[in-house]
């Protein structure tokens, strides 16, 4: 079977990235593991265009939340069903020097479309809200899957072969192979030198007692409210191990927080407790682009806590760059690490 691209990987990553290209109308073969090891589905989805205790933009938001915006409307409209919910978020204020700093912030031109008002004893955070995830990754898995470019495998790097022209995986012959693993790519021997830095996260879905509010609230970690009964708080953060097992520790973690963060609502119910792992990179940055030495294999990674708000922007700009209508984005081309690979 011929390809022009072969994904591997069909987490938010790989998934966005094979839309793209089959706008482009490029042949194309996504494989992935089942989600074994996916974040994607664990996954909360929230975006957040403010982060950080300096209450910073998002990096790139003002690239990447249009672009997202654009994507998830786009996608209700052909599916007829929502992907993405906007919902305020309502952080509350850390310190009385948060207080001051947001007060300041406000004033400040290019954050009064992101910053809203105080309120109690926090402030409002706009053009927030979350991404179904699982709808998104099991709704393009049909569209991959009717178009028959889609196999349920696990790639052993062992059974790719190069050749001149070429790259070959089983009966799959493809121009580029292009490697959207996640986290898994620390065991990809040709990419594991990138300097990944991955953190495992847990979180809880819960039935409350009492209505919950509106807005997502966010103090250290943070309260998804998805329902009238439902809500989702996570997330745990941890080095090691990196696996995805959840812990009796995380969960009692986060029932604390959903305790702490909304006091008026007793938990009823543990309805799921999963754990994924986010693949964070040491410069905060994703990877995307070619392999220095080897042309036909190529990255799409490294989206850290936030692929719901960078994947959209990139994944359109990486099918661009390799249907060879433009160049790959500078400020996540994994030359950067050239020097040191
Ligand atoms: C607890 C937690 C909470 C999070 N919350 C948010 C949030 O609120 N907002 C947000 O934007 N982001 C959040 N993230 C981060 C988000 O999940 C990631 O940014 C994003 O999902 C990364 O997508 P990906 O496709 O690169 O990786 P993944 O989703 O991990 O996808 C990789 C896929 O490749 C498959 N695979 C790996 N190796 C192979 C192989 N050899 N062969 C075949 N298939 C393979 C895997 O099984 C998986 O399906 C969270 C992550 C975690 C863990």
């Amino acid at each position: 079977m011929q390809a022009e691209v072969l994904i591997v990987g069909q987490g938010l990553a790989g998934s966005l990235l094979a839309w793209h290209l089959l706008q482009r109308n490029t042949r194309l073969i996504v494989v992935d593991d089942q989600h074994r090891h996916s974040a994607s589905l664990v996954a909360a989805g929230l975006i957040n265009p403010i982060t950080g205790k300096r209450l910073v933009k998002s990096w790139n938001v003002e690239q990447c939340l249009p672009a997202a915006m654009n994507f998830y409307r786009m996608l209700e409209t052909q599916w007829q069903k929502p992907v993405y919910h906007q919902k305020t978020i309502l952080r509350l204020f850390a310190s009385q020097q948060e207080r001051e700093l947001w007060a300041r912030r406000r004033l400040q031109p290019d954050y009064q479309c992101y910053l809203g008002n105080a309120a109690g004893d926090g402030f409002h955070i706009l053009q927030s809200g979350y991404l179904n995830t699982r709808d998104l990754l099991l709704g393009i898995r049909d569209v991959l899957r009717q178009r028959g470019c889609f196999i349920d495998a696990c790639v052993d790097y062992e059974d790719i072969t190069f050749h001149s022209q070429e790259v070959r995986w089983r009966h799959i012959s493809a121009k580029r192979i292009i490697f959207c693993e996640g986290h898994g790519i620390s065991n990809n021997p040709w990419f594991n030198a990138l300097p990944l830095q991955p953190a495992q996260g847990e979180i809880l879905t819960l039935k409350v007692a009492a209505p919950l509010p509106k807005s997502i609230i966010n103090s250290g970690k943070w309260l998804l409210p998805i329902d009238a009964q439902t809500a989702k708080v996570g997330a745990t953060f941890q080095w090691q191990p990196l696996d995805s097992i959840p812990t009796a520790k995380g969960k009692q973690e986060l029932l604390d927080a959903c305790q702490r963060l909304c006091p008026a609502s007793p938990v009823l119910e543990v309805l799921d407790h999963a754990c994924g792992v986010r693949p964070g990179t040491r410069d905060k940055k994703p990877f995307i682009g070619m392999h220095p030495r080897i042309p036909q294999i190529g990255v799409f990674n490294g989206f850290g806590a936030k692929g719901a708000l960078l994947i959209p922007y990139y994944a359109e700009r990486f099918a661009n760059y390799l249907s060879g209508s433009s160049q790959l984005p500078e400020e996540t081309d994994i030359m950067r690490f050239a020097a040191d690979w």
